[in-house]
């Protein structure tokens, strides 16, 4: 087994000891792999690995390294902050995007999903904790925009995406509560079934409480070099 295969083998092994614990479906729980800081070959091994799925933050960065991975069938999610001037290339090269937290974003991006593209999957990002400095929509706003941005037609609207304080695990109940609550709000409520939460340091915590899908990205590559980190 190679580094990639063995680090991936080791993080499915920690979601699945985490899905039996919770008596959780270890089906029912992706794992995302961050790459942001990572060259195109990085990603390329964890591929060959058996992971096709990959999260970025950086536009620029992603880009290149789709241009370089051209030959691989991968899935691109942006978790990153979703500019308002950066909709266009978003809804053009991603599969999914984590980070929309208004209702103009969410437009923008299904009025420029290219026509020839499956419908954007998005994510809403939400502060679930109340952080001063973070981004993310206010959970009140939440059953208004999930009314209206299920009705937009290039968008598959799939669930909500949280990144609470480090070591603020009662964030992911607080959630998973949220995200049940609002299902009916949504104009076809099976799309309804993303809960993108936890990452390295909380998986386990993260899947206790209902995630469907973990951002990991320490965890999988080592740590990122913090100049590139920004
Ligand atoms: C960087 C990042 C992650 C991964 O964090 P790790 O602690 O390295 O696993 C997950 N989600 C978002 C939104 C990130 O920016």
């Amino acid at each position: 087994m190679t580094d990639f295969a063995l680090k991936r083998q080791q993080i499915l092994s920690k979601i699945e000891a985490a899905c039996k614990k919770n008596a959780r479906k270890f089906e029912d729980v992706q794992l995302l792999a961050v790459s942001k800081t990572h060259p195109a070959e990085v990603l390329r091994a964890m591929h060959a690995a058996g992971q096709c799925r990959f999260g970025e933050n950086y536009l620029q960065e992603a880009l290149s390294k789709q241009e370089q991975l051209q030959d691989l069938d991968l899935e691109w999610h942006f978790i990153g902050h979703v500019q308002r001037n950066k909709t266009k290339p978003l809804a053009a090269h991603f599969d999914w995007v984590h980070g929309v937290d208004r209702l103009i974003i969410a437009e923008r991006l299904s009025t420029q999903r290219p026509e020839n593209l499956k419908p954007l999957n998005i994510c809403i990002q939400v502060n679930i904790d109340g952080q001063d400095s973070k981004d993310g929509c206010v959970p009140a706003e939440v059953p208004e925009l999930v009314q209206q941005i299920s009705q937009l037609a290039n968008i598959r609207l799939r669930g909500l995406m949280v990144i609470p304080k480090p070591d603020n695990t009662v964030a992911f109940a607080d959630a998973k509560t949220l995200f049940d609550e609002v299902k009916a709000q949504h104009t076809n409520p099976d799309d309804w079934n993303t809960l993108s939460m936890g990452m390295s340091g909380d998986l386990e915590d993260a899947i206790a409480a209902g995630s469907t899908m973990v951002r990991v990205g320490t965890a999988l590559f080592g740590a990122r070099d913090y100049k590139l980190d920004k």
